[in-house]
């Protein structure tokens, strides 16, 4: 007989086998911890059994609308609890959660909905203006239910129904059935994508269930932990902390905008242990006026990434009591993916060499399988010289299941069996990799990513525009900033100014898109014709030291 022992009467079963999902983090914290409190929202108090009950009641309700398994559900909403309920009710029917970022504009959100096949909108009233104005445009609108969250500034409600009244449609006592696949999609997040439209990437149950416990064992989540919401629920799943907390039977803190002065007495008159957010966050928070920054007597860890932390900013933190942690990670690989996992020896280091050790992307976080420097050519590894550049390229259960509806872009990305991040970097000696530089056009702007071909469209047409190209420019607030350089027709030059340049932008796209400065004039191009967008970064990164 062939093969060995362990091949016979060993098998998967019902027993030992079952799907991985976050859906059932909430289902164990809500056994174990049924009193405590899973969410604090204003004066709200939700307990982890109530938390149960309402994403009974929601999933519910939704069957009872006809959604069901690979339906899209979106969510337009600042980080509120009926975002974090989305999180466990959409999915524990099998549907999918497309949680979009509201700080789109009409038509990217109009093309958002279209292209995942929305079938449900939920959307908070503050932003209920701009969702208006994307189904006005659409041929045949889904259905919405209003977030009359009551520390909304103001808006509008524009749906047939209110989430809360929704939610009273459900059956409190709603059968949670097991995930019966864990390669079911869970998510459908769109990313600013290389061309114009952005693209739908899609994550799985498995994925999303390691990560969120890679993020616990990487960024020592405990049942003690309170995580206060300064990172937004729309990007990556909250970095899938949205699962990660709850795995713990730790405390959300859900916040509606990033402004410091709630963010400081929160911190303090909750005892907040975790939080994460791009670079600009942390800035935000240094430069504060002084009388809204308050001592608090914990040391609050605090994740970043999106962009590299200037060495400043990571110092800055720790003066007012935070402990900074740099991650890597991207749309298409759920989040965190990298992490600069501190080692003992750096304590050692004077304030310059620490800040240089934790400037570094870092290491794979364990739940990612690997990361390389390679040529993305040949996929060889570059030396680990802290010098050669390459590209970084990922792999693992972390990694999206690809584009929605777009297989050339996913056959793209997996290109020999590895994520091309479209990010450059070297591998040090030790083994932690540092990012340099992007070959992929896109500019992150305060955490958000811009695409420089959306930019250069709208340029394009503008009447006086002939030829336009967008880089990032380095920017001390921002981090990067969308820098324009155009060519004017011939019968234009000298009568445009740049801040009509500017304007139409703004009047064109999302604000936050649209470029800061403008430079008139020739471009470089190859002698092919192409534009050379690689001399115009140099140009913004002024000349070498
Ligand atoms: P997003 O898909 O919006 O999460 O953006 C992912 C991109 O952000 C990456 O491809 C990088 O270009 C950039 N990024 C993320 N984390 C870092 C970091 N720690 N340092 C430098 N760039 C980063």
């Amino acid at each position: 007989m062939s093969g060995s022992i362990y091949d016979q009467g060993l098998d998967k079963n019902a027993a030992n086998h079952t799907a991985l999902s976050p859906i059932s983090f909430l289902k164990r914290a809500a056994t174990v911890y049924p009193d405590k409190v899973a969410v604090v929202h204003g004066e709200r108090r939700i307990t982890y059994a109530n938390f149960h009950r309402r994403v009974s009641q929601f999933a519910s309700a939704l069957v009872k609308r006809g959604i069901g398994k690979g339906d899209t559900v979106s969510l337009f909403a600042p980080n509120v609890p009926a975002m974090l309920e989305a999180h466990y009710a959409v999915p524990l029917i099998g549907a999918v959660l497309n949680s979009i970022n509201t700080r789109l504009d009409a038509p990217t959100v109009r093309f958002i909905l279209e292209h995942g096949e929305s079938k449900l909108v939920i959307s908070d009233r503050d932003l209920n203006p701009v969702m208006k104005e994307a189904l006005a445009a659409m041929d045949a609108p889904p259905p919405v239910v209003d977030i009359d969250d009551a520390l909304a500034d103001g808006g509008e409600l524009i749906g047939a129904v209110e989430y809360e009244q929704f939610l009273a449609e459900g059956d409190a006592d709603f059968a949670w059935e097991a995930v019966d696949d864990e390669w079911r999609a869970i998510a459908l997040n769109y990313t600013s994508g290389t061309t114009g439209n952005p693209k739908g990437v899609v994550y799985h149950h498995r994925g999303a269930y390691l990560n969120a416990l890679g993020n616990v064992i990487d960024f020592g989540l405990s049942p003690q932990a309170v995580y206060l919401w300064t990172l937004p629920m729309f990007h990556c799943n909250g970095w899938c902390y949205t699962w990660a907390v709850t795995a713990v039977g730790g405390t959300h803190v859900c916040l509606r905008k990033v402004d410091p002065a709630l963010i400081f007495p929160m911190i303090r008159d909750h005892g907040v242990t975790h939080m994460c957010g791009a670079p600009i966050v942390l800035t935000m928070l240094i430069n504060a006026p002084k009388d809204v920054i308050c001592d608090f007597p914990q040391t609050v860890e605090c994740a970043t990434g999106g962009a590299a932390p200037p060495s400043a900013v990571i110092a800055g933190m720790e003066r007012m009591g935070f402990h900074v942690t740099h991650l890597y990670g991207m749309t298409e690989c759920y989040g965190p993916s990298t992490i600069c996992a501190w080692q003992d020896a750096w304590d050692a280091l004077d304030l310059e060499g620490r800040a240089g050790k934790a400037a570094r992307q870092g290491v794979n976080m364990v739940t990612l399988e690997g990361q390389r420097i390679v040529d993305p050519e040949t996929m060889a590894d570059t030396p680990a010289d802290g010098e050669t550049i390459g590209e970084l390229v990922l792999r693992g259960n972390t990694v999206m299941r690809g584009y929605l509806k777009n297989p050339d872009a996913t056959d793209a990305a997996f290109q020999g069996g590895w994520l091309h991040t479209g990010d450059l970097g070297v591998m040090h000696p030790d083994g932690y990799i540092e990012i340099k530089d992007r070959s992929k056009d896109i500019i992150i702007t305060g955490g958000e990513n811009v695409s420089s071909l959306e930019i250069e469209e709208v340029l394009y047409k503008h009447p006086d525009v002939m030829e336009a190209a967008v880089v990032a420019a380095p920017h001390e607030k921002w981090g990067e900033t969308p820098s324009a350089y155009v060519t004017l027709k011939p019968d234009s030059e000298g009568q445009v100014a740049a801040q009509t340049i500017i304007d139409y932008c703004r009047d064109h796209m999302a604000h936050f898109k649209a470029p800061t400065k403008v430079t008139f004039g020739p471009l470089p191009k190859t002698a092919t014709g192409k534009i050379q967008k690689f001399a115009l970064r140099d140009r913004e990164k002024g000349p070498a030291a």
